[in-house]
């Protein structure tokens, strides 16, 4: 028996997941789930898993849960402690998919001595690279990559030696706008950035594939993963999001990862790593494809790319920064507050803003990742107040 928890469990990854675990009772056992608003469907899974413990992010929902799972011999608990003292309960493996810099702490929580942390989260690598990838090591813990893109790298390095990889190219569908005239986006609303043309993803990510500042987070995510240099990491545009990315070796030979447009191949992967097992996803027909297509990611028109250059030569703190302000940027398109250009702005202005205070020197810690993304919300907060009232 394999035992694993789940972060993030009512999400869209979460699902996912628990879509492929249902499938093997014999091979897996649950012990934590955890969740946020959605205490009905957290309490449902909890009990058909037959978890240890379900904990739900938020207070307030406490009382709901423990109403549902009574007499269900599942642990009910609520709040940041409760999830992060679930997380850390030991189990072989951990899917990280809270969304956002709420997944930082539960996170590095789950790192203990011989577990495997799928990290889908990759919030917490862009705020906190060098804090999580060190306390795997000092823990001797795991940590597979499950967006699509960094999985597909992963897999394409089997068996190679870094020394002989030249490149990375990640690939972007393009998101909602690829195929909109400049022009139309200044006026793009939520339900328009909210639909993505081939994932089907949660709202946020879903949004910041439109924005490119998900890729703009996987380009760092890809720097933090596998230590390659900026210049070796390269994005272009795929619009059938078939390829999920490529590895460039020093001989010009190119290994690409193909397959179907669907999260549990790469959960999949890591819940099954270092083996491969059977998974439930749509075979490629490759003549019925016909063909595969690739545009240049330019950065004039997806400033948000660069942005995540400029971070990566920063270092230091600056992908905190980065992340909280464009959380919060992100939060203030969806409130209805900034339009879909003022995202990218507001993220440049916040990094300006807080330039000097995120590249000191000295090592990372939790305490100055949670100071500085504090600041930076204060920060774009303040932004966002001043575009208001142009
Ligand atoms: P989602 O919004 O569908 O789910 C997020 C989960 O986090 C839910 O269970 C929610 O209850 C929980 N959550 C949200 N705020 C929380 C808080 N403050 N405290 C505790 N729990 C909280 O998101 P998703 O699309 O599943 O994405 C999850 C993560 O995986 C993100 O980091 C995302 O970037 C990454 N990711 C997602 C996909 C995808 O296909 N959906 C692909 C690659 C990477
Ligand atoms: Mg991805």
């Amino acid at each position: 028996m394999k035992t694993v928890t789940i972060l993030g469990a009512t999400g869209s990854i979460g699902q996912n997941t628990i879509d492929l675990i249902a499938r093997r009772p014999e091979t897996f056992r649950v012990v934590a789930l955890t969740g946020g608003r959605n205490i009905a469907q957290l309490a449902e899974d909890a009990i058909r898993l037959r978890a240890e413990i379900a904990v739900t992010g938020f207070e307030a929902g406490l009382e709901e849960l423990r109403d549902r799972l009574s007499g269900s011999g599942v642990e009910a608990a609520a709040g940041q402690a409760a999830l992060n003292e679930a997380a850390a309960r030991p189990v072989d493996w951990v899917m990280s998919a809270i969304v956002g810099f709420a997944g930082l702490e539960p996170g590095l929580s789950a790192l203990r001595p011989g577990t495997t942390l799928a990290l889908a989260n990759k919030e917490s690598l862009v705020c906190a690279g060098a804090l999580l990838m060190g306390e795997a090591q000092a823990q001797g813990a795991t940590i597979l990559p499950v967006d699509s893109e960094h999985s597909a790298v992963f897999q394409a390095l089997v068996g190679e030696d870094m020394e002989a990889v030249e490149r990375i190219v990640i690939t972007a569908s393009g998101g909602a706008f690829r195929d909109w005239p400049e022009d139309r986006l200044a006026g793009a609303t939520l339900a328009e950035a909210s639909s993505h043309p081939n994932w089907d993803m949660g709202q946020r990510i879903t949004i910041d594939s439109a924005s490119l500042f998900n890729k703009a987070m996987e380009l760092i995510e890809t720097r933090e993963f596998f230590r390659v240099s900026p210049e070796q990491i390269e994005v272009v545009i795929h619009p059938e999001s078939l390829i999920h990315a490529l590895v460039g070796f020093r001989d010009g030979a190119l290994m690409a990862h193909v397959g179907p447009p669907d999260m549990r191949h790469a959960i999949g992967y890591a819940l099954n790593w270092p083996e491969r097992n059977d998974l439930p996803v749509e075979r490629l027909d490759l003549v019925k494809i016909g063909q595969m297509t690739f545009r240049n990611a330019d950065q004039a028109r997806h400033p948000a790319l660069r942005l995540a250059r400029e971070v990566m030569e920063a270092g230091g703190l600056s992908g905190a920064v980065f992340n909280a302000a464009k959380e919060s940027a992100l939060d203030g398109f969806i409130a209805g507050r900034i339009g879909f250009l003022d995202m990218a702005q507001v993220v440049e202005e916040v990094l300006n803003r807080l330039s000097g205070d995120a590249t000191g020197p000295g090592a990372m810690t939790l305490d100055a990742v949670r100071e500085i993304d504090a600041r930076a919300r204060t920060q774009a907060d303040a932004v966002m107040t001043g575009f208001a009232a142009r």
